[in-house]
């Protein structure tokens, strides 16, 4: 057996199990063996039956003194129930009491009763149940006393449907005796490392972390997996990164041309913040590589001025842009304001949706392919292959964690290298945005505009519903504007949660006398566009929604989101949600109705009206669902990690920075035969040459 062969040869796995393998993405024996446990059970020691307490659970050996199969001998849904006393206290006194006796219960057991004779002694393991003194175990694992697969500290693999926990223990056995030593994993740790870190072989973890020794082996087996899996990342980024810093730059901006003088057509003063990402950015765009920048601002810090203002640069030095959003709403909304900023220094703006009619769409391809157009604002149309710019140095992606990787690289490839400008509302944190990014590349616009209003936001249930839309009421005769958002378009059979259209007959007589209007994503784009014009313009008082006002959308008459069936949506969407008010100068109101009463939902109005710091909020959220999609790692082309956790293990990651840059300065190819395994190690994690792509 060698760790090359696939999977099937095996015997016992036939083409269903090879199939929910390869749903786990284990197609080889090497797969396997880095298929790890996701927890471990303590069964290093027997309990005695005397002892047991309910609800823990425990391995204990024990004879089977009685057997007795109840129910239907024709079905399946017969119970075997047995009564087992404790063995070592059998050892010890010749026979076991009651006291010492537990009864264990399989059901649909028929196959089960097969295996099981009375009078052996089998171990078994699982949770115990005590009512008024009688001791129960359900369903538990068992097997003849003595075999390995029971003892010990005993590995729980994540399993898929088809694939039990004993056939990955079976499997994991096999290839412990099958797989000789020759062909033994590959050691991609550079001795010198290993050495300096005291840190385990390969093989030495890997048998330890299937089979552990004992706790101190474990947990030396799981540091060195870590620490490999974290070096192997951390080697491959910064080599991608030292690729980008070499990209010489073709698209230079003309230094002559003064970025500052645009920002004159904002009617208020820039926040620092923006003035010292645009001057990151200006100072990119003219150095001699080329620019990958992502700017984090929180909901409504302002990242759209520093967006125009590259935009600006950029076709003052003779080049075109685009900007990239992932609704069509947005885009409008772009659209509106950069034609009017931009255009009053002459630019001419260009829009480009999914929805435009054939015979514009077809005018607007040859404006921009004959550089008739010099920004290009969007929907994912920008990146259809009959777009084609004549000279295109920037773009922009607005919302870049609603794109993936390959959608961004395909806007990236409308041009010939140019600057890649994405922004985001949805925070990294900062030690986690070094490790992907190094120091370089980020930008974070850490400040509001001065005089932003309150924003109080208030939790409300069913009860209070009149009352609060009656406050509803009393804003839009103030003259503001509302926003109530539902978590569905139309009324569904399965789901208990409210919809759009529903909301809308129902607001709109309760709303009599006032405008009430609804948009949803599935209403025409022009439909749609007609809505959001009149919002703009005041003529809607109140706005019934679904989501697809989440992001971007600009407004600051408007005052007070409703949000019902708040507990249908996370955390980041209820905070990116209430970004949609408190824009302009008069106080606003974020409105959570909640009709249920989870832990979750309860938890998540508690953090929303404790803060609106986007990071905080992330944060937070972090701890109800832990690590994962959050940071869209995949979003940045950072591969899964198996053992590793970003969050958890950043102390470990602290050390493998400072390794993998000794390395690095010293052989930056991985090229000597100490480091050249790690470099294939890393080709193998990230599917090829490690890119750093924002
Ligand atoms: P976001 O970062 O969420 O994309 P926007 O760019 O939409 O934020 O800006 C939010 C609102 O704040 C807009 O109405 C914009 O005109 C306004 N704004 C941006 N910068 C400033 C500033 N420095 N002072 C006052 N208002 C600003
Ligand atoms: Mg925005």
């Amino acid at each position: 057996m060698k760790l090359s062969d696939t999977v099937d040869t095996i015997s016992g796995v036939g083409p269903k199990k090879q199939q929910a393998l390869s749903r786990m993405g284990i197609e080889t024996m090497q797969d396997l063996l880095y298929l790890f446990p996701r927890e471990y059970q303590d069964r290093s020691t027997c309990s005695r039956i005397s002892g047991l307490t309910d609800g823990i659970s425990v391995l204990i050996r024990g004879r089977v003194m009685l057997s007795s199969l109840t129910g239907s001998p024709y079905r399946r849904k017969q119970t075997l129930r047995l009564l087992v006393s404790d063995v070592t206290v059998e050892e010890e006194s010749g026979s076991a009491d009651r006291e010492n006796m537990i009864e264990v219960i399989f059901f649909n057991a028929k196959f089960i009763a097969k295996s099981i004779r009375k009078g052996e002694v089998y171990d078994f393991y699982g949770p115990v149940r005590i009512t008024n003194g009688k001791k129960q175990m359900v369903h538990p694992e068992f097997s003849e006393s003595g075999k390995e697969d029971m003892e010990g500290i005993v590995p729980v693999y994540p399993l898929t449907a088809g694939i039990s926990q004993r056939d990955i223990r079976k499997w994991q056995r096999l290839l412990k005796s099958e797989i000789t030593d020759e062909d033994m994993a590959e050691e991609v740790i550079p001795g010198k490392l290993l050495e300096e870190n005291n840190i385990c072989g390969i093989n030495y973890a890997l048998s330890n972390i299937h089979f552990p020794g004992n706790g101190q082996k474990l947990k030396e087996a799981r540091y060195r997996l870590i620490y490999e899996e974290l070096l192997v990342m951390q080697t491959g980024l910064m080599q991608a990164r030292s690729r980008n810093l070499a990209e010489t730059n073709e698209c230079k901006t003309d230094p002559e041309t003064d970025i500052w003088e645009y920002t004159e057509v904002f009617p208020y003063e820039l926040t620092n913040a923006q003035k010292r990402v645009i001057a990151e950015i200006d100072k990119d765009m003219m150095s001699e590589r080329t620019m990958n920048r992502l700017v984090q601002g929180d909901v409504g810090s302002g990242k759209t001025a520093v967006a125009e203002a590259a935009l600006y640069k950029t076709v003052k030095s003779g080049y075109q842009g685009a900007m990239m959003a992932p609704t069509e709403i947005l885009a409008r909304q772009h659209y509106r304001g950069l034609s009017e900023n931009l255009g009053s220094f002459g630019i001419r703006v260009g829009l480009l949706t999914g929805s435009m009619k054939a015979s514009e769409k077809k005018q607007m391809l040859s404006d921009i392919a004959a550089g008739e157009i010099d920004v290009v604002v969007g929907t994912h149309a920008i990146i259809q292959p009959e777009v084609v710019f004549e000279k295109l140095a920037l773009v922009i992606t607005d919302e870049q964690h609603r794109f993936g990787v390959n959608q961004r690289e395909a806007f990236r490839n409308k041009g010939s290298m140019p600057h890649v400008l994405v922004m985001t509302a949805t925070p990294i944190p900062r030690t986690l945005a070094v490790v992907i990014y190094g120091d370089l590349d980020v930008s974070v616009i850490d400040e509001m505009p001065p005089g932003r209003p309150e924003i109080q936001t208030i939790p409300c249930d069913d009860k209070r519903r009149d009352r609060m839309y009656d406050f509803v009421r009393d804003q839009i005769k103030a003259g503001r504007q509302a926003y109530v958002v539902a978590p569905l378009i139309s009324e569904s059979e399965e789901l208990d949660a409210l919809s759009a259209e529903e909301l809308y007959d129902d607001l709109k007589t309760r709303f009599k006398g006032f405008s009430v209007e609804l948009i949803h994503g599935e209403m025409k784009p022009a439909e749609k566009d007609a809505v959001m014009e009149r919002f703009y313009a005041g003529n809607i008082d109140v706005l019934v929604s679904t989501v697809v006002i989440e992001v971007g959308i600009d407004v600051p008459n408007a005052t007070v989101m409703v949000i019902e069936d708040s507990e249908r949506f996370g955390l980041a969407q209820l905070h990116q949600l209430r970004g949609r008010i408190g824009r302009g100068k008069e106080k606003s109101y974020c409105i959570l109705l909640n009709r249920g009463s989870s832990k979750i939902a309860e938890e998540r109005t508690r953090i929303m009206k404790e803060s609106r710091d986007g990071f905080y909020i992330a944060e937070e959220d972090l701890k109800l669902r832990g690590p994962g999609e959050l940071f869209g790692l995949k979003q940045h082309g950072i591969p899964d990690l198996h053992m590793a956790d970003l969050i958890k293990h950043i102390g470990v990651l602290d050390k493998v920075r400072d390794d993998a840059r000794g390395l690095l300065e010293e052989d930056p190819d991985l090229k000597s035969s100490e480091n050249e395994k790690l470099g294939q190690r890393i080709k193998s994690m990230f599917g090829g040459e490690a890119s750093l792509r924002i």
